[in-house]
């Protein structure tokens, strides 16, 4: 009997995905500050994660543009081989000194560094304890290090410290997974109470910054994040100690094997700090439009920039995202497999950009639509 060409078996994948309104398309889009242009409508968006509108900061493009007719548009090799373009160190000094951490290295993306720092530190014969709702790529970087995987429910410090108590002892290493402010819900995790477990059970904290954009204390000992956010560039780091980052160098699979950023991308990070350290006004501003949105809907007071409203079902979900575009405002729909069924949700994040009016105006939309489930 022939069998299916591989494209057949993919369409009836698809149509599957279809069925459960899961499958994702692609949809041209164009940033200007605070707006997008798609379809040939500007509509007000509430999804990036260009928390403070550096990647079109006049001094950021400056810095991006000069590198680029300096250096060229590619790295042309790994780090390790010719790649390691002298701006990283500038970069990885600044990163350092904002952690508070001896040292940092960069990665091609926070993706990258997950799935190679992970595996670099812990194997076979070990444990790690992630929090149910860390990204996915804290999840890859997990399961390629053939560690003994183990999930703790959300933020739940009971159920985190009974896995220490019950597995610790059977493994050699141990690394705790979790998250500075969870994307999909823009909460935060209780770092002092999990570096307590991490010291009392001889294990090492590995905190997920990409959500974060302030210096924030007590992430534990290997502190990740990502250039591709908050900073408007692209890349992902790690701070920690310097032996730490010189093991990196060497371990990582990630590091190693990936070729370099981008000159002008590194020198777009670089200036984005500047900024950032240069205004920290600005750093206010996300937390502070979230919480406003958050007091106009009567929800709970948002602990980041990223405000979940739930609606639960997918299709609702999906239907209030394209009433909002028709109305001027682009606003994720998330839905499962990115979260839990029934679970669905418009998600909302902040701009140092965004003006009262736009919250406002959105929130009136939610009310009137009456679409905050109970
Ligand atoms: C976006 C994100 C990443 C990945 O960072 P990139 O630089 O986009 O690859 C990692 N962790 C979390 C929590 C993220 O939201």
């Amino acid at each position: 009997m022939k069998m299916p060409a591989l494209d057949e078996i993919l369409q009836q994948k698809l149509q599957v995905l279809e069925a459960k309104s899961q499958k994702r398309i692609l949809r041209d889009t164009v940033p200007e500050g605070v707006q997008v242009m798609r379809g040939g409508k500007r509509l007000i968006s509430f999804s990036g994660n260009d928390y403070l509108g550096l990647s079109q900061h006049p001094e950021v493009v400056a810095a991006a543009r000069a590198a680029l007719e300096k250096y060229g548009a590619g790295a042309g090799a790994s780090r390790l081989v010719t790649g390691n373009n002298p701006l990283y160190g500038a970069l990885e000094k600044t990163l350092a000194e904002v952690k508070n951490t001896e040292s940092a290295c960069v990665f091609g993306s926070g993706y990258l560094a997950n799935i190679g720092v992970i595996p670099a530190l812990v194997g076979a014969g070990d444990l790690i304890l992630a929090d149910k709702l860390v990204h996915a790529c804290m999840i890859d970087g997990a399961r390629l290090s053939g560690a003994t995987v183990l999930r703790f429910a959300h933020n739940n410090l009971e159920h985190c410290r009974m896995l220490l108590s019950a597995n610790r002892s059977e493994h050699h290493h141990c690394l705790i997974l979790t998250e500075t402010v969870f994307s999909m819900d823009g909460d935060r995790a209780p770092l002092t109470e999990l570096a307590a477990f991490a010291k009392e059970f001889d294990a090492w904290l590995m905190t997920d910054d990409a959500h974060g954009f302030s210096s924030s204390k007590g992430e534990g000992i290997i502190k990740m994040g990502t250039l591709s956010k908050a900073v408007g560039s692209y890349g992902g780091y790690v701070c920690g100690s310097k032996i730490l980052i010189e093991y990196l160098h060497t371990a990582a699979r990630s590091f190693i094997y990936s070729t370099g950023l981008p000159p002008a991308a590194v020198a777009a990070s670089i200036a984005a700090l500047g900024v950032m350290k240069k205004q920290p006004a600005l750093l206010e501003k996300p937390l502070a439009n979230a919480k406003y949105f958050a007091q106009l809907l009567g929800i709970a007071d948002a602990q980041s920039a990223i405000v979940p409203v739930i609606v639960k079902e997918t299709e609702k979900a999906l239907a209030a995202s394209a009433l909002l575009e028709e109305k001027g405002f682009l606003v994720a729909a998330i839905r499962p497999p990115t979260v839990p069924e029934n679970a669905a949700r418009l998600r909302f994040t902040f701009s140092a950009l965004h003006e009262q009016k736009d919250i406002e105006a959105v929130a009136a939309i939610i009310k009137e639509q009456g679409w905050i489930a109970s």
